[in-house]
Order: C-alpha cells, then sequence, then structure tokens
C-alpha cells in the first residue's frame, strides 16, 4: 500500500494566507529585515523570494544589500541599527556570510524578540527551557506537517536523523515539548536502520541524497525528510529514497514540495507574532 503525501505546499500556502489576514490586524504594518551580504547567487534568490513573501503577505519586507567586502564592524553596525529601529519587527542575516566575516558575533547582536530565524542563543535557550520564544523556521515547518497528519503526539517515538543547530536539535527539543519520545540519530549512531525502523515518526535532515532507505521505515511511519540534495544540473532530492519510502509510510513529505515551502512559511508566521509582540497585541492565532 502506498503513503499518503503530505502536501508542504499547499500547507505552506494555507500558512501564508493565514498571516497575511493576521498582519492586517496589528495595529502597525509588521516590518521584517534582511541582510545580505556579498553576492552569492542561491543567496540572492533565497534573499528574493523571502522579500516578495513578506509583500504578499502584507509585511513591509526590505533587503539590506552590503558588499562581499563589508568589514565585521560595518555589518555589526548594520544589525545595530535594524535592532534600534521601532518599524523592524524581525531580523534575519542570511547565512552563509563571506568566510572573513564572524556569524556567531553577528548573530549575537540580533535582539531575541528580533530574532525571526531563532538562530540566536536566547531563542535557543527559551526552545530547552520550554518558554515563549521564536524558534527556527525549518523545523518549525517540519512540526506544523507533522501535526497536521497527527494532532496528538503524545507516547509516538519520534526518532530525529542529524543534530545540526539548524534544524535536527531544534526539532528534537520541539517534537519533546509535544510529548513524543525522541531519539536522536547521527553520524556515530551504530545500526541507523534498527533504529530508525522504531520510529512513529523519522524526521530526516542529514543532508546525503537519499539515504534513509524502504528498509529503514517502520510500516506506517511518518516520514519528514527535511533533506534538500542537488543531484544533477536540475534534480532535487532529499535524504530519503522516496519511491520505495512512500511504499511503507503511512504519510511521507515530497523533496521538492515538503518542508521546503514551510521554511519561508513560518518565517512570515514568525514575523508576524514578533511584531504581535513587540507591539503588545496577542500573537493572531
Ligand atoms: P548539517 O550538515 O549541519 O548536519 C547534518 C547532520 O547529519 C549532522 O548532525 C550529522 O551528524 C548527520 N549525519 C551526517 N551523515 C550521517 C550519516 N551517515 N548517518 C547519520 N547521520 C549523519 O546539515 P543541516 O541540518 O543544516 O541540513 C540537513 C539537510 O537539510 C541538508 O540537505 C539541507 O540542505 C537541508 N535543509 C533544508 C532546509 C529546508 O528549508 N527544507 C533548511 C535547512 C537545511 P554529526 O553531527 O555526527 O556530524
Amino acid at each position: 500500500m502506498s503513503g499518503a503525501l503530505i502536501d508542504g505546499k499547499a500547507a505552506a500556502a494555507a500558512l501564508r494566507a493565514d498571516v497575511a489576514e493576521a498582519a492586517l490586524t496589528l495595529p502597525r504594518k509588521p516590518g521584517l529585515a534582511v541582510v545580505l551580504v556579498g553576492d552569492d547567487a542561491a543567496s540572492q534568490v533565497y534573499v528574493g523570494s523571502k522579500e516578495k513573501a513578506a509583500g504578499k503577505a502584507n509585511i513591509n519586507g526590505q533587503v539590506h544589500r552590503m558588499p562581499g567586502s563589508s568589514t565585521q564592524a560595518e555589518v555589526l553596525a548594520q544589525v545595530k541599527a535594524l535592532a534600534e529601529d521601532d518599524a523592524v519587527d524581525g531580523i534575519l542575516v542570511q547565512l552563509p556570510l563571506p568566510g572573513h566575516l564572524d556569524a556567531d558575533e553577528v548573530i549575537a547582536t540580533i535582539p531575541p524578540e528580533k530574532d525571526v530565524d531563532g538562530l540566536t542563543e536566547a531563542s535557543a535557550g527559551a526552545l530547552v527551557l520550554g518558554r515563549e520564544g521564536l524558534t527556527p523556521c525549518t523545523p518549525q515547518g517540519s512540526m506544523r506537517l507533522i501535526r497536521q497528519v497527527m494532532p496528538d503526539l503524545s507516547g509516538k517515538h519520534a526518532v530525529v536523523v542529524g543534530r545540526s543547530i539548524l534544524v535536527g536539535k531544534p526539532l528534537a527539543l520541539m517534537l519533546l515539548a509535544a510529548n513524543a519520545t525522541v531519539t536522536m540519530a547521527h553520524s556515530r549512531t551504530k545500526d541507523l536502520g534498527a533504529v530508525c525502523r522504531e520510529a512513529d515518526i523519522l524526521c530526516v535532515a542529514v543532508g546525503r541524497p537519499e539515504m534513509v532507505t524502504a528498509d529503514m521505515v517502520k510500516p506506517g511511519a511518518i516520514v519528514i525528510d527535511v533533506g534538500i540534495n542537488r543531484v544533477a544540473e536540475k534534480k532535487l532530492v532529499g535524504d530519503v529514497a522516496f519511491e520505495g519510502a512512500k511504499e511503507v509510510a503511512g504519510h511521507i513529505t515530497p523533496v521538492p514540495g515538503g518542508v521546503g515551502p514551510m521554511t519561508i512559511a513560518c518565517l512570515l508566521a514568525n514575523t508576524v507574532a514578533a511584531s504581535a509582540r513587540r507591539q503588545g497585541v496577542p500573537v493572531p492565532e
């Protein structure tokens, strides 16, 4: 039997429509500032789509383009100016930064209440402590897709393969907060197949094309494939061997069209939430 597809494109479109409506209910239009240093082609594309998506969601999106030769002091000064700008509710520094810059120091300059990428120590700390805060967009998007097919995760066994700061670690914390029993697997895990086969919810964020195969999937499991790997000029594949895995899984995200589209939608949702808190009104549902 073939598993049902989790349509990230449709879920992202629905979330973006909700966010656009919520933005209109705020006293002031939410503002999202993106800092882009240098002319990396992929980053230019990502930033362009974030700016466009913000506009469509009734968010004032502004991109601050800085030359690749910018100094650490110049980038810090730009982020500090945005931190002090009352009309800016969310600050995102497009990564990676050019090699001569210290990304950690730049990120640390973002005030936690404007950290719409959820990457500061304060945001990570809030997630660990179970306090209110802004959570990273890709794991948040993954959680939204899981909840769409399984609203109550209590007692379910979730396995997260990958322990990066950006995806695996925060996703495991979010699953734990949702009362799942969580196992984190990584490159040193022994018998990864056996660990994965235990999962009612299998989340894979590794960056290795089609590494998780059908025999590693428990029949009926929810499979969330975060990976985006370019394997040929125009072909993208996930970290899960989709064709085989979909025959075993209960629900599965495709690549592209799964977790990917949710990331920008969650960035917009974070911006509206940050704006509502900064304007002293309830965060729209
Ligand atoms: P990282 O490279 O930062 O982390 C990869 C993780 O996978 C590490 O924890 C590593 O373990 C683990 N790993 C590597 N090889 C193996 C293996 N053979 N077995 C088990 N675990 C392994 O990647 P990211 O988390 O940043 O990204 C993961 C994937 O998600 C990438 O394909 C990326 O493109 C994609 N991505 C997609 C996004 C989206 O919007 N959909 C956003 C961000 C990322 P260890 O810690 O032991 O080295």
